[in-house]
C-alpha cells in the first residue's frame, strides 16, 4: 500500500470509485481509494439501476445527463459492459398539475439540452402496450406523459467495476479490505489517514464517498455531515406470462414506467419486473451510525408499506397480478433534507472534499465524479454547484431535523414538486425573535436555510394556507396588496436571516478589496454592493460592504448562504493576523423599513436628520432608534422603494418592531412578506444571489458592469475578466415584458427563443409585477439579443408567448423613489 498520495478517496461505492476515475482523467494520477469491505458492498449493489434523466434541478439535471452519456461510453473505453438497456423512461400524469410540473420540467431541459417529448396517452398506449389507460373509479385516467428516450437502467456494480478499470489502467490505486478510521493533520497541512488494519495513508487531498457511513467518517474530522440514509424497498418479481409473451412476439424492452401519482417505478427484470414505491412512513436509518453486524445485510422487507402501491401498479398494469414475488429488496438509501446530494468542499477544513448524500447514486455518479474532480483539479468547478454545494446546509442540521427532514424528503420523491411548495416537517426551527408578532399578523410562513420566513400575510378572515401551484393562486391578491402597500405607503420586511460578517483590522480594508470586484468604500458611512468571483470570472458571492469606522466593515450577504460565504472568507483570511472576522448573523436582526412614508416613521424614533443631505441614498450611519441603540441603518433595500435597512442588536427585535408599528400607525404601516419582496425586487431588475448571478456568469454578463472596477489593482477573478472583454461578453442580463399571461407567470428557468425559434438563453427568476401591472422575467439572451426591444419568445408551462427585452428597472427606472 502506498503511504503517500495526492488525493485519498474513502468509500468504494459508484460514487467513490467514479471520482477516482475523473481525478485520473484529470492527468492526477497520483491518487488511491481504500475500501472497507470490497467495491460495491454499500449501497451500490443492491440498486435498481434506472438511470432517471428527469430532475428538477438545473445543476442535478447537468450531472444526470453527463453521466447518461459517459455510461454509454464507458464499455468502449475500458472493455466492460455495464448492461446499460435505453429502455427510455416514460412518466405518467393523471393531473393538470403533474402536466404543469413536467412543463416546468421541459424549460430546464431544454436550457441543458436534455432530449424529451411530451406524449399523449394513444402514444403512451403505443410504448407500453401492457398498461391500462385507466378512467374508472378506482384508477385514474392518464393524460399525457413525459418520455426521456435516451435513459434507461445500468447494472450498478457493472458500472463500477468499469470506472475502476479506467481508474487503475490509468494508474490509480485501490485498496479494498482497508477501513480509514482515524484523520490527523500532519504539519505540513496534509492529512493522514489511519487504517483499520494498520497503516497510514498521508494525502494532500480527501475525498468522503462514504454512503451511509457519512455521518460517522464526517465526525473524524468532526464535521455533522446532513445525510442520513432511509429504507428504500423494491419487489422483484419472477417471469411474468404476459411480458414473455409481448417480447417473444417481438416487443421491444417496454420504457422504465414511473406513476408519481401512484408513487412507484416499475422496470423489466429478466422477463419479470421489479416494482420499486416511494412509501409513506419509510424510516430514517443508521442516525447514529452504520452497526458492525450491517456491513452488506438488507432489512427485512416491509409489505404493509408495500401494499397500496403494488395495488395501484397491478391496476395500471395487469401483468403483474400473474406472476409470483422472487424477493424484496429493503436497503438504506442515503437521503439529504433537500434531497438533492452534497458534492464540494467540507466547511471550516481545507482540501477535505464531499460525495456524499447521494439517493440516485448510480444516475449521479457519473456527474458528481466529473465536478468535484475538476473542482478539487482546477479549484472550482466547471458548472454552477450552488444547487449541490455542501454549504448549502448550517449547523443547524441537527440529527433530529435531518431524521425528520430526510423522511419528509423520501416520501415527497413522486409528489408533485410546485414552486412555491413548504413543506411542513421539523418545523419552526430557526425562528426570529418577532416570529409570534408576525403569525399574528397572518404571516403565512416558509423555511430557508432553516429559518422561518412570512412568505405572505393572510388577511383577517381569509385562510391561512398555501394552495401551491405553478400558476397564480389563492395568496396572489394579498401579496399584491402588500406590494401596492409598500409602493404606495410604508410596509416592514423582516430579514433577520440575513448572513452578517463583522471585519475588523488593519488589513481589513485591503483583504476585502482583494476579494472582490467592486471597490471597499473607502469613506466611513458608505456602502458597496460588490461580488466575490471565481478564478475564471463567475459570481460567487455578493456582498453588501459597509463602513461603520475606519478599521471597522459590516458585511452582508443572503440568509441561505451564511455558512458558504463564512466558510469562503474565513478560508481567505490572511495568515498575519492583520484581519479580524467574526460570523455575528445570529447577533444583528434586520427590519426592512420601505416606502414613501418610511423616512415619516422613522424620524419618529430617532433624531438622526434622514433628509436627503444628512442621509443621502446609499450611506450608513449607526443611529439611536427608539430605545434601541447601535442600529445600523443602511439607506439600501431589496424592493427599490425609499427606505432603510436597519440592523439591529437583536436583543431590541420586539422593541424596535413595536416602535415601528406604533410610529407607522397613521401612515398604514404594514408587514410585507417574501413573495411581495420578490414581485417589488423584479420591478427593479435586482437580481437574487443563487438564482440570477452564480457562478455560471460573470458581472458583465449579468449588467453588473459598475460594481467592477477593473482598474483598482488585483482582484480574484480579474484576469478571467480581462479576457472576456477583449474576446466579447456572449450574453447579457436582460429584463423581459412578457405578454399574453393569462394565469402563469415565469418563475425562472425557461428557456428564451428568438424570433426563427433558436433558443438563445434562459430567464433565471420571473414574477408578476404588482405595482407595475406587468408579467416580468430576468435572465441572460444572447448579447446580439439583448437590447431592449427585442422581440423574444419565452416558453412558459409549454405555451410560448412574446417577450419584449425592456430597460433595466421597469419601476422607477431613473431611481428617484430611492433617492427621494
Ligand atoms: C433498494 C435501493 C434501490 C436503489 N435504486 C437506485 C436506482 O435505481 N438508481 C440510482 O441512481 N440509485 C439507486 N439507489 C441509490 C444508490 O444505491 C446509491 O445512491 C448509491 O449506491 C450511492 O453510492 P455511493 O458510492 O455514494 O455509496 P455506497 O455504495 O454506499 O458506497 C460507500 C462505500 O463507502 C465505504 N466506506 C464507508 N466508511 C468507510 C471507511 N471509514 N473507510 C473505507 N470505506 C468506507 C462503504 O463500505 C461503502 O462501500 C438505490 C438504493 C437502494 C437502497
Amino acid at each position: 500500500m502506498k503511504t503517500h498520495v495526492r488525493v485519498l478517496v474513502i468509500g468504494g461505492g459508484a460514487v467513490g470509485v467514479s471520482t477516482l476515475y475523473h481525478l485520473t482523467k484529470k492527468g492526477w494520477t497520483d491518487v488511491a481509494l481504500i475500501e472497507r469491505t470490497e467495491l460495491t458492498a454499500g449501497s451500490t449493489w443492491h440498486a435498481a439501476g434506472l438511470l432517471p434523466l428527469f430532475n428538477m434541478s438545473y445543476t442535478v439535471g447537468q450531472l444526470h445527463k453527463y453521466s447518461v452519456d459517459l455510461y454509454k461510453r464507458l464499455p468502449a473505453e475500458t472493455g466492460q459492459d455495464v448492461s446499460f438497456h435505453v429502455t427510455g423512461n416514460l412518466r405518467l400524469a393523471t393531473s393538470r398539475e403533474r402536466m404543469d410540473e413536467y412543463q416546468k420540467y421541459c424549460g430546464t431541459a431544454n436550457t441543458i439540452g436534455v432530449p424529451f417529448e411530451i406524449i399523449t396517452p394513444k402514444q403512451v398506449q403505443e410504448l407500453w402496450p401492457l398498461l391500462e389507460l385507466g378512467g374508472s373509479a378506482d384508477m385514474a385516467s392518464i393524460i399525457g406523459a413525459l418520455y426521456h428516450p435516451q435513459d434507461g437502467h445500468i447494472a450498478p456494480a457493472d458500472l463500477t467495476m468499469a470506472l475502476r478499470k479506467g481508474a487503475r489502467s490509468a494508474g490509480a490505486e485501490i485498496y479494498e479490505h482497508t477501513e480509514a478510521v482515524g484523520i490527523e493533520r500532519t504539519g505540513s497541512g496534509e492529512w493522514r489517514v489511519r487504517t483499520a488494519k494498520g497503516g497510514d495513508i498521508t494525502a494532500e487531498h480527501l475525498v468522503f464517498a462514504t454512503g451511509n457511513y457519512a455521518r460517522q467518517t464526517g465526525q473524524l474530522l468532526g464535521l455533522n455531515v446532513p445525510a442520513i440514509p432511509v429504507e428504500h424497498q423494491y419487489i422483484v418479481y419472477d417471469e411474468s406470462p404476459e411480458l414473455k409473451a409481448y417480447r417473444q412476439g417481438g416487443g421491444r424492452e417496454l420504457a422504465v414506467l414511473r406513476e408519481p401519482d401512484t408513487s412507484y417505478y416499475l422496470r423489466e427484470e429478466r422477463m419479470g419486473w421489479i416494482l420499486g414505491p416511494y412509501e409513506k412512513g419509510a424510516p430514517a436509518r443508521f442516525a447514529d451510525g452504520v452497526p458492525e453486524w450491517f456491513g452488506r445485510s438488507l432489512f427485512p422487507g416491509d409489505l404493509d408499506r408495500l401494499v397500496p402501491h403494488v395495488e395501484a401498479a397491478t391496476r395500471r398494469v395487469p401483468a403483474l397480478e400473474h406472476c409470483g414475488i422472487k424477493d424484496i429488496v429493503n436497503g438504506p438509501i442515503s437521503y439529504t433534507p433537500d434531497g438533492s446530494p452534497l458534492i464540494g468542499p467540507a466547511w471550516g477544513v481545507r482540501n477535505v472534499w464531499l460525495n456524499e448524500g447521494h439517493s440516485f447514486g448510480i444516475t449521479a455518479a457519473g456527474g458528481s465524479g466529473w465536478q468535484l474532480a475538476e473542482w478539487i483539479v482546477e479549484g472550482e468547478p466547471g458548472i454552477d454547484m450552488l444547487a449541490v454545494d455542501p454549504r448549502r446546509f448550517g449547523a443547524y442540521t441537527s440529527k433530529r431535523y435531518l431524521v425528520k427532514k430526510n423522511e419528509e424528503t423520501y416520501r415527497n420523491v413522486y409528489t408533485v414538486h410546485f414552486p412555491d411548495e413548504e413543506r411542513p416537517d421539523a418545523r419552526p426551527a430557526k425562528t426570529s425573535p418577532v416570529y409570534d408578532k408576525l403569525s399574528a399578523q397572518g404571516a403565512v410562513w416558509g423555511q430557508r436555510y432553516g429559518w422561518e420566513r412570512a412568505n405572505w400575510f393572510a388577511p383577517r378572515g381569509v385562510e391561512r394556507r398555501d394552495q401551491w401551484s405553478f400558476r397564480r393562486t389563492n395568496y396572489f391578491e394579498h401579496v399584491g396588496n402588500e406590494a401596492r402597500l409598500m409602493r404606495e405607503r410604508v410596509g416592514v420586511i423582516d430579514l433577520s436571516p440575513f448572513t452578517k460578517h463583522e471585519v475588523t483590522g488593519p488589513g481589513a480594508e485591503s483583504w476585502l478589496d482583494g476579494l472582490v470586484a467592486n471597490k471597499v468604500p473607502t469613506r466611513v458611512g458608505r456602502m458597496a454592493l460588490s461580488h466575490a468571483l471565481t478564478q475564471r470570472g463567475g459570481i460567487r458571492s455578493e456582498f453588501t460592504i459597509t463602513r461603520i469606522a475606519e478599521q471597522h466593515f459590516y458585511v452582508v450577504s443572503a440568509g441561505a448562504a451564511e455558512r458558504y460565504d463564512s466558510d469562503f472568507l474565513f478560508k481567505s483570511l490572511p495568515a498575519d493576523g492583520s484581519v479580524g472576522l467574526r460570523n455575528i448573523t445570529g447577533t444583528r436582526g434586520c427590519f426592512v423599513l420601505a416606502g414613501p412614508k418610511s423616512r415619516e416613521v422613522l424620524a419618529q424614533l430617532t433624531d438622526t436628520p434622514l433628509d436627503n443631505t444628512a442621509f443621502p441614498w446609499l450611506t450608513a450611519q449607526v443611529i439611536e432608534a427608539g430605545l434601541a441603540v447601535d442600529v445600523y441603518a443602511l439607506r439600501v433595500n431589496f424592493v427599490g422603494s425609499l427606505g432603510w435597512e436597519l440592523h439591529f442588536p437583536i436583543e431590541y427585535a420586539h422593541h424596535l418592531f413595536d416602535a415601528l408599528f406604533e410610529a407607522g400607525r397613521g401612515h398604514g404601516i404594514g408587514m410585507v412578506g417574501m413573495r411581495a419582496m420578490e414581485s417589488l425586487r423584479l420591478e427593479k431588475s435586482y437580481r437574487m444571489w443563487g438564482s440570477d448571478i452564480t457562478p455560471d456568469y460573470t458581472p458583465f454578463e449579468s449588467g453588473l458592469d459598475r460594481f467592477v472596477r477593473m482598474k483598482k489593482g488585483p482582484f480574484v477573478g480579474r484576469d478571467a475578466l480581462e479576457r472576456q472583454l477583449a474576446a466579447g461578453v456572449p450574453n447579457r442580463f436582460v429584463t423581459l415584458e412578457v405578454h399574453e399571461v393569462r394565469d402563469a407567470d415565469p418563475l425562472g428557468n425557461e428557456p428564451l427563443f428568438d424570433k426563427g425559434g433558436r433558443m438563445i438563453g434562459r430567464a433565471t427568476s420571473g414574477y408578476y409585477g404588482h405595482a407595475v401591472q406587468k408579467s416580468l422575467a430576468i435572465g441572460y439572451a444572447r448579447t446580439e439579443l439583448a437590447t431592449p426591444g427585442t422581440e423574444l419568445t419565452i416558453e412558459i408551462l409549454g405555451e410560448r408567448k412574446p417577450a419584449t427585452v425592456v430597460p433595466e428597472s421597469p419601476y422607477d427606472p431613473d431611481n428617484l423613489q430611492l433617492r427621494s
